[in-house]
């Protein structure tokens, strides 16, 4: 890490193009044209604080508002390069753009909507400076949730870790500084279907969490709602794990188990006291219920195929419609 004399620093913005900088920051933004500018500006403030040669990269997921040309107006006095996707792909996809173009020696994730402090910045470079490759950020604290999301965030990593090899810490966030050989690796890996979690994990690393206390968003509101979490977390359990393909043969094996032991059991009674009246509640009971257990098992198969299906297809994760900088990087 350089350290720069005070009155160097500011003034060295446009010389800082040509170098290769120290730390590079990748801001997903979807519909955040309230937050972008001072974003990016507490982002430069911080880095000029602490003497970084920055870079700031804002993925523009596919906004339909203004974000764009807000974080365009910043381009022009800092160091900002903005790549503008062709849609909406999702933050997963967002930060993979933003990481595969970042020259930094380093790379920090930030959210758009500063709800991560970045006074935290400066306790992830000591890190850094330990010798840790990554400095992840955990929340301290979930109580500014729902106990439902609480809930089935906990059953999500409970499932998620269930006989895993890699482990998923549950409450790491995607703020987190990573050095360039973490990303090169991250950015090597070839899968489509993006679960940024689990692949920090997966990519592996001496990595530290510190525990942080989020804030509340600083304007406009969460782009994640039910749906996009439960499509996310369906993308995180197919992608790391391989039990629920599993599970099934040991549920059929109970069944089938069971089964033969009742059969056992009508021949024996039937033997000892004759035939009666056959219940068929029992047969109905047992029918819907081995029809419900074998279309829940297809579906879990639909969900890998499905997977297996996007990976085939091999479409790239996110098309980049614009990449715009004020002052194009000259090496
Ligand atoms: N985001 C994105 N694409 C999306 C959804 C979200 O790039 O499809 C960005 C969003 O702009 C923000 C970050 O991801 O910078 C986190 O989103 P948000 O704050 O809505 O999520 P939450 O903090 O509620 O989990
Ligand atoms: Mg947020």
């Amino acid at each position: 890490m350089k350290h720069y004399p005070a009155k160097l620093q500011p003034s060295g913005i446009t010389a800082q193009l040509h170098q290769i900088p120290d730390l590079s920051f990748v801001v997903p933004a979807f519909n955040e044209q309230d937050n972008i500018a001072e974003t990016i500006d507490r982002i430069a403030t911080e880095a000029l604080r602490l003497g970084c040669l920055f870079e700031i990269i804002v993925v523009d997921d596919g906004s339909t508002d203004a974000t764009f040309p807000v974080a365009k107006a910043q381009a022009d006095r800092l160091p900002v390069r903005i790549l503008r996707l062709s849609r909406n792909f999702g933050k997963e996809h967002a930060i993979m753009a933003g990481l595969e173009k970042a020259a930094g020696a380093a790379v920090v994730i930030l959210d758009a909507d500063l709800q991560e402090p970045l006074a935290h910045l400066e306790t992830m470079l000591a890190h850094r400076a330990e010798g840790f490759d990554v400095v992840y950020a955990t929340r301290a604290r979930r109580d500014d949730e729902s106990w439902r999301k609480r809930a089935f965030t906990r059953l999500f990593y409970a499932l998620l870790n269930l006989g895993g090899d890699v482990e998923i810490p549950p409450d790491a966030r995607d703020f987190r500084l990573m050095d360039r050989r973490v990303v090169d690796a991250l950015c090597a890996l070839p899968e489509r279907n993006r679960f940024m979690k689990g692949l920090y994990g997966w990519v592996g690393f001496r990595s530290k969490a510190i525990p942080i206390h989020l804030e509340p968003r600083r304007a406009g509101t969460s782009k994640f709602g039910f749906h996009k979490l439960f499509r996310l977390g369906v993308t995180g359990l197919t992608s790391f794990t391989a039990w629920p393909l599993r599970v099934w043969t040991s549920i059929g094996m109970l069944v089938a188990a069971g089964s033969i032991l009742y059969g056992l059991w009508i021949i024996a009674r039937t033997i000892l006291f004759g035939t009666e009246v056959p219940g068929w509640s029992t047969l109905v009971v047992a029918i819907s219920l081995l029809g419900g257990v074998q279309l829940i098992s297809i579906g879990v198969l639909g969900e890998y195929l499905a997977r297996v299906f996007t990976e085939v297809k091999g479409r790239p994760g996110f098309i980049i419609a614009e990449d715009y900088s004020a002052n194009p990087r000259q090496t």
